[in-house]
């Protein structure tokens, strides 16, 4: 028996400005937990907003009854790969230092 439930993957929503984002913590080793903007980044904005600081994940959809899973999209990865690739969510207003 199934029940629609979401898991919180995509329903959350950043605290500062409510921009609905998807955190998720990715990695099993060492785990990363990361907030990201659902928007899907053509490769030209991939390359324009990879910083440092500021990570592209890809976002993983393994079947329509599946929760979206952020992989790490750092090459070789491509850009193209047919997955929506996210970035890291910034609020539009300076963001306040969270943890
Ligand atoms: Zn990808
Ligand atoms: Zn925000």
């Amino acid at each position: 028996m199934s029940r629609p439930r979401t898991t919180g993957a995509v329903d959350s929503r950043c605290p500062a400005c409510a921009a609905p984002v998807i955190t998720q913590w990715v990695g099993q080793v060492a785990a990363l937990r990361a907030t990201v903007d659902l928007t899907p980044l053509t490769p030209e904005q991939q390359a324009t907003v990879r910083e440092p600081n500021r990570l592209v994940w890809c976002l993983y959809q393994g079947g329509p009854h599946t929760p979206p899973r952020l992989r790490w999209a750092t090459p070789p990865h491509p850009p193209d790969c047919g997955h929506p690739h996210v970035t890291e969510h910034r609020c539009i207003t300076e963001p306040t230092t969270l943890f």
